[in-house]
């Protein structure tokens, strides 16, 4: 058997979605798949505007902006994450500042948080790794302490909970992917959640996601020419994009229990071997979340055994893969001034972690061969 590690998952409506899209002669952007799309999320998540956009990076490219940041802003992120969270804010001449996980879930430590919280901190960007939330009531009581904005980057989170509020519609911006790597895929595409009541912010993200036009304002006939009113760039998925989007986004919870069955499978058999001095921890949810299922990784005991883990795999096909190189030692980082042991938890987790095969149209037969796989490899060490 051979496994993959990631396999893209079809509903079987994309295709005529996107034969509509181009029957109606709107393959540009805002057209009616991507008015569909983005009307359905803010009903299904309840949020108040969405915007959809390029990508996730994008949607945290507009965010950044829209808050106001510049030189000598500070933003507090985990250093465990993928670049776009710490490009969007250095795009606009602020600074990134990289805070420790939590052992836990590896998502960002609230006390560190507040440890790294200057006269100059903007804002914070929590990252929900694998679709697990960060401590979200924490976090909103920081933010309320200091004044200061939260923009959720959700781009593995789309369709995952922290109590009763789905994740990106938690603080001010929340951001999301539709990548082909994630959950619901558009190919490259993503959404910005506005959860501010505020009519002109919303206002000025339609017109930076615009060319810095006011173009909304004439296609809702509030203007009859629309003109150049603000910086901007070119934020705005084609509609066929969004036709496929929609095809993925109708299935959002088939598309989650398809996942669900996987991650349990996994997790009720290989949470048993934690501890068998090998394995010392697999992904896990807190109570007081509901996740998407994105993604199950086991933490081994230390770099050198999950080395030998990944290439055992790879000998019996299987395409297990690490994740994040933590932005604070990556070589931008150590360009920022940053030392590989500045988050020692965050440099030690990482280069512990294996992440495994992991897709909606995985079947039953493949999980089983992955976990017997590693349950073989545990007796060889
Ligand atoms: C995938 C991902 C992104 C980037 O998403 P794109 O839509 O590909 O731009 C940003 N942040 C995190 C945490 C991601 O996993």
């Amino acid at each position: 058997m051979n496994i993959p590690f990631n396999k893209i998952y079809f509903t079987g409506k994309e295709l005529n979605y996107i034969e509509d899209a181009m029957l109606r002669e709107q393959i540009a952007g805002d057209g009616y798949y991507t008015k569909i799309v983005s009307s359905y999320l803010e009903c299904e998540f309840g949020i108040k505007k969405v915007l959809m956009t390029t990508s996730a990076t994008h949607a945290l490219e507009i965010s950044s902006m829209l808050i106001g940041l510049g030189p000598g802003d500070e933003v507090i992120m985990p250093s465990f994450t993928f670049p776009s969270t710490a490009n969007a804010v250095m795009l606009q001449g602020a600074t990134p500042v990289f805070a420790e996980i939590k052992e836990n879930t590896l998502n960002i430590d609230p006390y560190d948080i507040e440890k790294k919280i200057t006269p100059k901190t903007r804002a914070i960007m929590p990252v929900h790794y694998g679709g697990v939330t960060c401590d979200m009531d924490e976090i909103m009581s920081i933010s309320q302490k200091y004044n200061l904005y939260v923009i959720e980057d959700a781009a593995q989170g789309v369709n995952s909970k922290y109590k009763n509020k789905y994740l990106g519609t938690i603080g001010h911006l929340g951001c999301y992917s539709f990548h082909g790597t994630k959950n619901y895929v558009s190919g490259e595409g993503g959404a910005i959640a506005i959860n501010i009541d505020d009519s002109n912010l919303i206002e000025r993200a339609e017109i930076i996601r615009q060319k810095g036009t006011n173009r909304n304002k004439f296609l809702i006939g509030e203007i009859d020419k629309y003109s150049w009113v603000d910086i901007g760039s070119s934020y705005i998925p084609s509609d066929i994009l969004m036709a496929i989007l929609y095809a993925q986004i109708q299935e959002l919870d088939s598309i989650k229990s398809k996942r669900e069955h996987i991650y349990r499978m996994y997790f009720d058999s290989l949470s048993d071997c934690i501890d068998n001095g090998i394995l010392r921890g697999v992904s896990q949810i807190p109570k007081d979340c509901s996740s998407n299922y994105h993604l199950f990784y086991l933490l081994l005991e230390s770099e050198s055994i999950k080395d030998k883990m990944l290439s055992k795999l790879k000998k019996l096909n299987i395409n297990a893969t690490t994740h994040f190189q933590p932005l604070h030692s990556s070589y931008m980082g150590q360009k920022l001034g940053y030392q590989p042991f500045d988050l020692p938890l965050t440099e030690n987790l990482s280069r512990s972690l294996i992440r495994l095969p992991l897709y909606s149209s995985m079947t039953e037969e493949e999980s089983l061969y992955v976990i017997q796989s590693i349950e073989k490899t545990f007796k060889e060490f």
